[in-house]
């Protein structure tokens, strides 16, 4: 073969590329799978979160349909992203070591405050036997509903109101979980909480909040430390934070 023939063969290959990728080709797009396994054992695993169902639902929910489309490519990194409305969607870890704490069996009635995405909804969906998860912005929890129905999360309900005040139709809960971070425990969620149940909820002022462990056993409600953390607050009606 010439020179000649080299180049021309080079161009056509060139030119064929191009156009591959310019319509988009058969090139394969990420694996997201693959980047979901990636994430559970960088940042899920190795810092120590150890249940198997948890981690097994970490990998199958695909967080990338829960944020705006401009950050679907950040959807596994170890970091929260904004959601709109000044809020965000925590971190893939913060997820995980929440939902490990509830203990799930899948037998559970679990109540969420701070639906904001859907994606911790749709994680405890994949846990527990019913999930009624609250969102003040009526947006958000319009959105999140949306997206939890197309994935066919029956078992999750989604309702637009103030979290703080729980909510009683469907008490006593199995677990609590809280994804904003009020000043103080709010008692009726205490109260809505069942004989063994488990709440988890972030507690203190910003730049001051602790992730709370909160146990209720013969009516009498223990409370332990878990790590230091930063939510958003927990809002009012009128804007006001608890
Ligand atoms: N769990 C969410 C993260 C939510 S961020 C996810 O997986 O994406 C916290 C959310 O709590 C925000 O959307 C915020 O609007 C909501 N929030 C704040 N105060 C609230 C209240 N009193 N009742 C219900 N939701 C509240």
């Amino acid at each position: 073969m010439g020179p000649k023939v080299l180049i021309a063969l080079a161009l056509a290959g060139g030119l064929f590329w191009a156009s591959a990728v310019l319509a988009g080709g058969n090139a394969p797009g990420p694996d997201y799978q693959k980047l979901r396994e990636q994430m559970v054992y960088s940042q899920i695993e190795k810092r120590g979160v150890k249940d198997a169902g948890t981690l097994a639902a970490m990998r199958k929910v695909e967080r990338r349909l829960f944020v705006p489309e401009s950050y679907r490519n950040q959807a596994y990194n170890d970091y929260p992203l904004p959601i709109g409305e000044g809020q965000t969607i925590s971190q893939p870890y913060i997820v995980a070591l929440m939902t490990q704490v509830l203990e799930l069996d899948g037998s559970e009635k679990v109540l969420e405050i701070g639906t904001g995405s859907g994606y911790q909804a749709a994680v405890l969906g994949e846990l527990a036997r019913e999930v009624y998860t609250m969102e003040i912005v009526e947006p958000l929890g319009e959105r999140a509903a949306k997206i939890l129905a197309q994935l066919h999360y029956d078992n999750v309900k989604v309702k637009v109101g103030d979290g703080y005040k729980g909510w009683p139709e469907h008490a006593p809960f199995d677990a609590i979980i809280v994804t904003c971070a009020p000043t103080d425990i709010p008692a009726p969620l205490v109260e809505q909480l069942a004989e063994g149940g488990r709440m988890v909820i972030p507690v203190g002022e910003a730049g001051n909040q602790n992730l709370v462990l909160l146990t209720k056993i013969n009516g009498k409600v223990k409370e332990k430390k878990i790590i230091p953390v930063r939510f958003v607050p927990m809002t009012r009606e009128n804007g006001s934070v608890y």
